[in-house]
């Protein structure tokens, strides 16, 4: 009743707008480099926007991996770093909150999270043997792989398609995953891969229902399920809005009960946790632990460090606390939603629903007149660049790599360009800004011709890959 009488002019307030659980302390300048100073680095960059200078760079969407600001609390943290080499406190401090939060009893820490994926890959995964997924991420498919497993991806049909509004596109495909059982075997399983917000799909969500589900046919077959838990705390929080009975439940407890559906899990803080460094490895089983706490000492340091600093193990602790705070994940969300929202409302393609952690435009359909060999997302994030210094990245064929038998291009379904948001760092006039960039870039698509790939590295060939542009008449 009070709020009527506060609505003044006899006007009901329109909107009710969400605003992040923080203020400002502490700023640190970017610059915008004129338009020639653009050209010169993107040319040097070789058209691939992991190659630009950092400096060079105006709103830096490339990735929200390690780029979250710490709060003040987090900063107090690093001063309490005990860096002695056995027993830091911090690891203990790290471990009782992991333990709280998300449920497993033994945890490893790793300097980030690709450190712990080797590691669990090299022990759990025997030669031969297959890793269904709900699709696949750079690393994590690169060290089964590696380890010598088969990945076999399991998603939804749904996640192939970016107009498809499923609220849970990050689904494991049940039926898929049983026919791939019966047709080689549960002993040729290695364990399922399971991820929260499937990154390359868009950042889409898995339901509590999906993982109830799969833990129920593993369970069946005898097959673990290992979660990748770097954006679980984003997922929680899609639960929380989209499946009914857990609306009222706080993103803490959703995020506890889906990991109590796994096996064990891999983490790169550097997401979820609010820091910029990084990750560890948890399970449930004593005896694999006891294998990758013996395993982490070779590739990555002491188990009560992992690579870790003992401050940078303090700040994961107090920024796993911070992070599943339901206000911290709401306002991270609906920041990535606000974006998205303006791009909809002038008809940029972009992968619906929105994502957690970014926007992903569809280049398929943004350049539908560039042919998937001549890259069309790759060109999608140069031009985004030369237009107004924004750093985006590709999500597409040059992503994908190739295939390890045939060596062809793997072609994807889904050739996005991605928009991350990195969390607590940007402010909603630098969304508009993006925004009115990428509005800019769509309105001279039909101008834009593709690249041509002139250097491609062996591993994860889109971090170096250099390209360039396709003269007019060329192609
Ligand atoms: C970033 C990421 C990883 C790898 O973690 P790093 O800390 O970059 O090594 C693994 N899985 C997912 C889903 C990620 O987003």
């Amino acid at each position: 009743m009070a709020d009527k009488k506060l609505s003044t002019f006899g006007q009901e307030v329109g909107r009710r707008s969400w605003a992040e659980p923080w203020k400002i302390k502490m700023v640190e300048p970017i610059r915008l480099p004129n338009k020639e100073e653009r050209q010169r680095a993107m040319s040097a960059a070789g058209y691939n926007t992991f190659l630009l200078r950092s400096e060079d760079v105006y709103i830096d969407l490339l990735t929200d991996s390690g780029t979250n600001a710490m709060s003040d609390r987090q900063w107090a943290g690093l001063m309490m770093g005990d860096e002695a080499y056995a027993g830091s406190r911090n690891f203990y401090n790290l471990e009782r909150v992991i333990q709280e939060y998300y449920g497993y009893p033994y945890i490893v820490p790793t300097h980030q999270g690709r450190g712990a994926e080797h590691l669990i890959s090299q022990t759990v995964i025997k030669a031969g043997q297959y890793v269904p997924a709900n699709m696949y991420f750079t690393t994590t498919r690169l060290h089964q792989e590696l380890a010598g497993g088969i990945f076999v991806d399991v998603i939804v049909d749904n996640a192939h398609d970016p107009a498809d509004l499923h609220p849970f596109k990050g689904n494991v495909d049940i039926e898929k995953l049983k026919s791939l059982i019966k047709k080689v075997g549960q002993a040729n399983i290695a364990y399922v891969s399971l991820a929260g917000t499937v990154n390359m799909a868009g950042g889409q969500p898995v339901s509590m229902a999906n993982v109830k589900e799969l833990r129920t046919l593993c369970n069946g077959y005898g097959i673990k399920v290992f979660l990748d838990a770097t954006r679980m705390v984003e997922n929680a929080f899609f639960i929380k809005e989209r499946e009914k009975g857990y609306e009222n439940s706080s993103v803490a407890n959703i995020l506890k009960e889906f990991c109590s559906y796994t096996d064990g899990a891999w983490m790169s803080s550097k997401k979820d946790h609010l820091v910029n460094i990084g990750g560890w490895l948890a399970v449930n089983d004593q005896d694999l632990f006891d294998r990758l706490r013996n395993m982490v000492v070779v590739y990555e340091g002491l188990h009560t460090y992992g690579g870790m600093a003992g401050r940078d193990m303090e700040a994961v602790s107090i920024g796993i606390k911070e992070a599943v705070a339901d206000e911290n994940v709401r306002a991270r969300i609906k920041q990535v939603q606000y974006l998205a929202d303006l791009l909809m409302d002038w008809d940029i393609p972009i992968v619906k629903p929105v994502g957690g952690h970014g926007v992903f435009l569809d280049a398929g359909e943004f350049y539908p007149h560039i042919p998937q060999d001549q890259f069309p997302a790759q060109t999608l994030a140069a031009q985004l660049y030369l237009d107004s210094g924004v750093r985006g990245m590709e999500r597409g064929v040059v992503s994908s790599g190739r295939d390890p038998e045939t060596g062809k291009h793997r072609y994807p379904a889904l050739e996005l360009m991605r928009l991350a948001i990195p969390r607590r760092v940007y402010t909603q006039s630098h969304m508009d800004v993006t925004a009115e960039a990428i509005k800019e870039v769509y309105r001279h698509r039909d101008e834009t011709l593709g690249l041509k790939m002139v250097y491609e590295p062996k591993y994860m060939r889109f971090f170096q890959a250099r390209f360039e542009p396709i003269e007019k008449g060329a192609a």
